[in-house]
């Protein structure tokens, strides 16, 4: 029995119809269903009054209801939390929910592991152990729900451990469970993909509705070739291109992740050269300094280089923001996330302290 039982989590709506057509059921029984799980919160089928007696049995059968295991959990002095999920084979995944003051941001993980190898990043120095289901990127936002009661959460970023396009099937999977009237109601606008730069991937972000974010962190084809691997398959050319074309149908903003170096994407010059390549793109830019972490070989630009680095693409008429760095005492800022659980499960409140 179990080897045809389904993951409920994974369905979008017309799979869920689908499915139900096949165990011989209406397809308005798929809205009942979502109904239940994502408005109501009931997953056990004997508690779904409207559904037959028959109808609850083959549910119990053929569908399951299980969501990752939050076995770690961290709440930094900021206020952002850090989550470990269990995936089963002692792989596991976190999520970060980063609160500020207009919103509580989800940042989720599609991949154990990273095979994109950007020097920069924790993750990437783990290889892709296994890229996650849609229901293990759904399970991550209902754990967190449910972890934060009546507080909601608000927006969700692909910015977690992997690259959401190295995973399109599931991540655009739960894309539609996250945006469905019937599921978690989210609207495209407060769902951002980001990507470091997979272009031929780039429509189906564009095709969803959803904000598209593009990790450039280099100014030039030179630097990024180096920390970006990708980057030789996908130039810089390719990449604005697919980004021009992105903004011009949406009309929505590309946001653009730089990841500041010191002394080696950090120069006053870099920032001209990043003008010079953004500047046909409406868009934002998001000026990330460096957040340091084991091995990695780089450093923290001053707070000095960050401005002025800001100061010059204000000055060319862009839209720049500097990343304030939430989470750092618990190892959840940008770039360091990775798959550090070793232990047994646990669940704890930490406040202070370097816990990386
Ligand atoms: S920055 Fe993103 S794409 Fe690059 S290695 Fe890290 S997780 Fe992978």
């Amino acid at each position: 029995m179990e080897s045809t039982q389904v993951d409920f989590y994974s369905l979008t709506l017309p799979q869920l119809r689908t499915f139900l057509t096949g165990l011989g059921k209406e397809k308005f029984r798929a809205q009942q269903l979502y109904k239940w799980v994502y408005e109501k919160n009931v997953t056990d089928p004997e508690m779904m009054t409207n559904l037959s007696k028959d109808f609850r049995q083959s549910l119990m059968e053929r569908v399951t209801f299980k969501l990752p295991e939050m076995v770690d959990r961290r709440i930094s002095v900021d206020g952002t939390r850090k989550y470990l999920f269990d995936i089963g084979n002692r792989q596991t995944v976190e999520a970060v929910m980063i609160p500020s003051d207009d919103r509580m941001t989800l940042c989720l993980s599609s991949e154990v592991g990273c095979n994109l190898a950007c020097k920069f990043c924790f993750t990437g120095k783990q290889k892709l152990k296994r890229r996650l289901t849609a229901g293990e990127i759904v399970g991550q936002f209902l754990q967190v729900k449910m972890d934060m009661g009546e507080t909601r959460l608000s927006n969700i970023v692909f910015m977690g451990m992997g690259e959401p396009l190295d995973n399109t099937d599931a991540v655009f999977d739960a894309i539609e469970i996250f945006k469905s009237d019937y599921g978690l109601n989210l609207s495209r606008k407060k769902i951002t993909v980001s990507t470091s730069g997979l272009v031929p991937q780039i429509p189906l972000v564009t095709q969803s509705g959803t904000r598209l974010a593009v990790s450039l962190n280099a100014p030039n084809d030179e630097i990024r070739n180096e920390i970006m691997p990708i980057n030789k398959k996908y130039p810089l050319k390719v990449l604005m291109e697919a980004c021009r074309e992105h903004a011009n149908t949406t009309k929505d903003l590309v946001t653009f992740e730089y990841v500041l170096l010191k002394d080696v994407t950090d120069h006053i010059d870099h920032a001209e050269q990043v003008s010079q390549l953004i500047r046909n793109i409406p868009c934002k830019v998001n000026l990330i300094p460096f957040n340091e972490h084991p091995d990695s070989g780089y450093q923290r630009p001053s707070r000095n280089k960050v401005f002025q680095f800001q100061k010059r693409l204000v000055d060319k008429g862009f839209h720049v923001t500097i990343r304030r760095t939430m989470g750092r005492d618990i190892f959840a800022a940008c770039g360091q996330l990775t798959s550090q659980y070793k232990g047994r499960p646990q669940q704890q409140n930490v406040s202070t302290g370097v816990l990386g």
